[in-house]
């Protein structure tokens, strides 16, 4: 069933829209799982708190555009608000509250104690310069200033942001606050406090994910990555290293397809020089759509919503879909995939390892302190395995895919939450 919410539906569906649709049919479904009470329901379908701003950017020719930005808070019963900021020409308040839904159950599910929130700018960072971007990141921050903070939500990379946005974000909270506040963001630069094992976490995650969902040794496995951004590329890389063959990847530029294998590092290689994975000389292009199709064991969708829909779900070959991106599966390709036997890893366990290292960066900046690699890398891993251990054995107790099970559990906690807090006044 899904949950009913008032909303302000453009005419055109857009593809924000459509994600915040499947976000309200996982969250629909889970609560008639669990027999939440209507009024709940309604409350978990809708955003503590959503902000739009518009954002003005003096460009380098003198011009001033202005752009629309966001930031939600879905929900803030288990602790501050966690999740990250994406800049993409194609962002909308829809989108941005389907991403901060699934920051809440995600938070939930690994047991850190946040609430989800995101934000976003429609714009195209790469059509932007270093100056621009970031005039663009420090107004932006001025703009929703009033709903961040350690204690009160805290941003992260997401899609087109990387550590330099989070070092901006965190020198313009600072400098307003009028001292160094390095726990208002995470995925920062270590020399501003971010933590040893961040860079590579979500991809980690996914990796850990994938090897316990395939249940034997990776060697050989081969392996489709669409997406070869701050995800899919280490994904890959560590994957390959794990043993798996690594034998498609794809950007927004196009995809490669080496039959044999990729030589992952000498493609990340590639792409740090010429900025696409198309020209790399080891491996045939291949079609956007074909990555999808190959006759491979896992595929990972590592890029962006609403990819593996009712119109390719079918001709999907993998035994294994592990979702890099959040949001990547619509529930009408979740249905087919299921009936055809394809086991999906979905996206608030697979990639929580970039929120679990996030959290862990924030509690060394809460302590003042820095632990080792290994440290972080140990406790990502033990949160990692017991919440996949706990969303599999769900699923096999109450007959449900191990998405559907994800969420019953996610949403079960913060349900529980809210009743055991009450409702004010
Ligand atoms: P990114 O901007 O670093 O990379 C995105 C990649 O996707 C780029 O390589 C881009 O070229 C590619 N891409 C875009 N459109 C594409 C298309 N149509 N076909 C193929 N490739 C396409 O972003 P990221 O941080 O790697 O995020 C990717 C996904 O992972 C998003 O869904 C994000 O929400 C999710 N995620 C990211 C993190 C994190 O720590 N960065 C954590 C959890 C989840």
């Amino acid at each position: 069933m899904s949950v009913m919410v008032p909303s302000k539906t453009p005419a055109r569906i857009t593809p924000g829209r459509q994600a915040l649709d499947s976000a309200l049919h996982q969250l629909g479904q889970a609560a008639e799982h669990l027999g939440l009470d209507d009024g709940l329901r309604t409350m978990l379908a809708t955003p503590r708190r959503s902000l739009t701003v518009s954002v003005p950017v003096r460009r380098e020719d003198g011009r001033m555009d202005v752009v629309q930005g966001f930031r939600v808070q879905h929900n803030v019963s288990r602790g501050p608000a966690k999740g990250g900021i994406r800049f993409h020409p194609g962002t909308d308040i829809h989108e941005v509250t389907a991403l901060a839904m699934w920051m809440t159950w995600k938070c939930a599910l690994v047991g850190i104690p946040y609430g989800g929130a995101k934000g976003g700018v429609a714009v195209d960072p790469a059509a932007l310069t270093t100056r621009e971007l970031e005039r663009l990141t420090r107004r932006y921050v001025n703009e929703i200033l009033p709903m961040i903070g350690p204690e009160k939500d805290i941003p992260a990379p997401d899609v087109g942001t990387d550590e330099q946005t989070m070092a901006w974000i965190m020198d313009t909270y600072s400098v307003n606050a009028g001292y160094a506040v390095p726990g208002v963001v995470t995925g920062k630069p270590m020399q501003l406090g971010g933590s040893l094992g961040r860079a590579g976490a979500t991809s980690r995650g996914v990796q850990i994910a994938a090897l316990s969902a395939l249940g034997h040794a990776p060697e050989g496995v081969t392996v489709a990555v669409q997406g070869f951004g701050k995800v899919g590329a280490l994904a890959a890389q560590y994957l390959a290293d794990a043993g798996c063959k690594v034998v498609a990847v794809s950007d927004v530029t196009g995809a490669v397809y080496a039959p044999g294998g990729l030589d992952v590092a000498a493609l990340r290689a590639h792409v740090a020089d010429t900025g696409r994975v198309l020209g790399y000389r080891d491996a045939d292009a291949l079609g956007h759509d074909e990555l999808f199709e190959l006759d491979v064991d896992i595929l990972v969708p590592a890029a962006l919503e609403g990819v593996i829909t009712e119109a390719n779900a079918p001709r999907v070959r993998a035994r294994l879909v592990v979702e890099g991106a959040n949001g990547p599966t619509t529930p009408e390709a979740d249905e087919i995939l299921a009936a055809n036997g394809t086991v999906v890893v979905p996206d608030i366990l697979a990639n929580a390892g970039g929120v679990i290292v996030s959290y862990l960066e924030w509690v060394q900046n809460m302590q003042a302190c820095s632990w080792s690699e290994g440290e972080v890398g140990r406790r990502l891993r033990d949160l990692m395995e017991s919440a996949y251990g706990e969303v599999k054995s769900t699923a096999a107790e109450r007959g449900l895919t191990l998405r559907q099970a994800a969420h019953v559990i996610g949403v079960s906690r913060v349900a529980e939450a809210h009743q055991m807090r009450g409702l004010y006044p």
